[in-house]
């Protein structure tokens, strides 16, 4: 005899509950791409934020739509590759007189395709800045408001890991990063903060016009696939912890 199911009666009307009410989280990068697909899965969890980016324009857009969620949003311009401004940005974070429950170091660059031999210096230099000096910088400054129960999250790649010919400057601040990532999470596992390592492979955003212009898209993950995954892995519970996420495209590497 088929099984029957039997619909459990409904408790009523209310909302479901907001698993990230009360918490703060900050993203770097966050006026578009990943960064917003993140801050828009955290806001949707009643999660309120602190979003930045070097574009006012598109950073004040997006902190308008992240406020009809109802949450806190604190948009602030700052390039991470600059010191100075990381620090004007934790002058207002420590002004919310609130720890922070979740960083997000999202902001990164790459750069055109180039073998070494036609690399240009200042090319280097700036990918090295943003992807690995801004997340040290923005890390080192977020460490003194965060507490045990907290999470960093380090958006690297899969390029951290695995190398692409003509991105040396984009492999290198990755896999400099993911050596910064694991030396953190060993600094800080006695003090019970948590450090993930995010390794998504090929997602379409903007980020793929300097890469690689003509990169079939099609192929690629959507920003709010890779978002979805971050926002599950900041709800694992206390006692665990997901050390790296590795996220593809089902044809893989492009
Ligand atoms: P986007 O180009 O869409 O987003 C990059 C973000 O970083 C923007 O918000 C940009 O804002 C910000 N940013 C860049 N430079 C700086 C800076 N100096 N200071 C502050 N913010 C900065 O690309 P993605 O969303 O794809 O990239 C986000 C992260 O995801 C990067 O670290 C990237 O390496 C990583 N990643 C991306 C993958 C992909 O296939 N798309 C795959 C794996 C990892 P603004 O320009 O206004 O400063």
């Amino acid at each position: 005899m088929p099984k029957r199911f039997h619909k459990t009666p409904c408790a009523g009307k209310t909302a479901p509950e907001k698993r990230f009410a009360g918490k703060l989280a900050l993203i770097t990068g966050a006026n578009r791409g990943i960064g917003l697909a993140i801050a828009r899965g955290l806001a949707r969890e009643g999660c309120d934020l602190i979003i930045t980016g070097r574009d006012s324009r598109s950073l004040a857009s997006a902190g308008r739509e992240l406020g009809e969620f109802g949450v806190d949003v604190l948009a602030q311009v700052c390039d991470v590759r600059d010191p100075n401004s990381v620090d004007y940005l934790f002058v207002l974070v420590r002004g919310l007189r609130r720890p922070l429950d979740f960083l997000i170091n999202n902001a990164g660059i790459g750069h055109s395709n180039r073998r070494v031999t036609e690399l240009p210096y200042p090319m280097w230099a700036e990918v090295i800045d943003t992807n690995l000096n801004g997340m040290f910088l923005v890390t080192q400054a977020a460490l003194a408001v965060m507490k045990k129960g907290s999470t960093i999250v380090n958006n690297l790649s899969i390029a951290a890991e695995r190398v692409f010919p003509g991105s040396a400057a984009y492999n290198a601040s990755k896999h400099g990063a993911l050596g910064f990532t694991d030396t953190l999470r060993e600094e800080l596992r006695p003090k019970g903060i948590r450090v993930v390592a995010l390794m998504p492979g090929a997602t379409d955003t903007a980020i793929w016009k300097t890469l690689w212009p003509k990169a079939p898209r099609r192929k690629m993950m959507s920003a709010e696939t890779v978002a979805g995954v971050v926002v599950n892995a900041l709800l694992v519970p206390d006692g665990s912890a997901l050390e790296k996420i590795v996220i593809m495209p089902a044809d893989g590497a492009l």
